[in-house]
């Protein structure tokens, strides 16, 4: 139960990530954040007192994160979820490890490092492609590239939000669902 993984929710309820369970409780005894849904019934217990455990929990001041987010170093992890892990020219499923991020304008043609010009590629097909477009290697992207425009912080809070019914409220999971099928198809 420690284990787990709780919502961040900025002070304007925008999702900003997630946190475990221990660091949100230290949060909540900081006065930091305030809890806005529980784990159900999972209770943590310290010496003298008992404590549901927070499932979402919300900052008591704005931060501004634009920046860090853009920097964040799980760009190529979320591009990966974003993509099922299928390599977005072959379509075979692979594992991280066997990924790499192409640039689908290669950084040759003046491509540039966004999540809309990033796509999950394996190595061969990586390789293959080099620094052409995809039009110019004649390797058709699986998606569409406009569909790869979504937020990437949404994706990986989606991912971890399966097991986590009360989370959907927070992420308009509704919404996600239909971006997600078109990206399937
Ligand atoms: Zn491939």
């Amino acid at each position: 139960m420690i284990t787990g993984r709780v919502l961040l929710l900025n002070f304007s309820y925008e999702p900003l990530g997630t946190v475990g369970v221990a660091r949100a409780m230290c949060l909540w005894f900081r006065g930091s954040i305030t809890v806005e849904e529980y784990d159900g019934d999972n209770v943590l217990h310290s010496p003298r007192e008992t404590f549901r455990v927070p499932s979402v929990i919300r900052l008591r001041t704005y931060i501004n994160v634009r920046r860090r987010r853009n920097e964040s170093a799980m760009k190529r992890a979320r591009i990966y979820i974003r993509d099922k892990y299928r390599c977005q020219y072959c379509g075979d499923h692979k594992h991280a490890s066997d990924l790499t991020l192409d640039h689908i304008l290669p950084r040759a043609q003046g491509g540039e490092s966004t999540p809309q010009n990033l796509c999950a590629a394996c190595i061969k097909c990586n390789q293959r492609k080099g620094n052409r477009t995809p039009e110019q290697a004649r390797m058709p992207l699986l998606t569409p590239q406009k569909h790869l425009n979504i937020g990437l912080d949404h994706v990986l809070l989606c991912h971890y939000a399966e097991s986590k019914p009360e989370w959907k409220k927070y992420l308009f999971m509704e919404d996600f669902e239909v971006s997600s099928e078109q990206i399937a198809a």
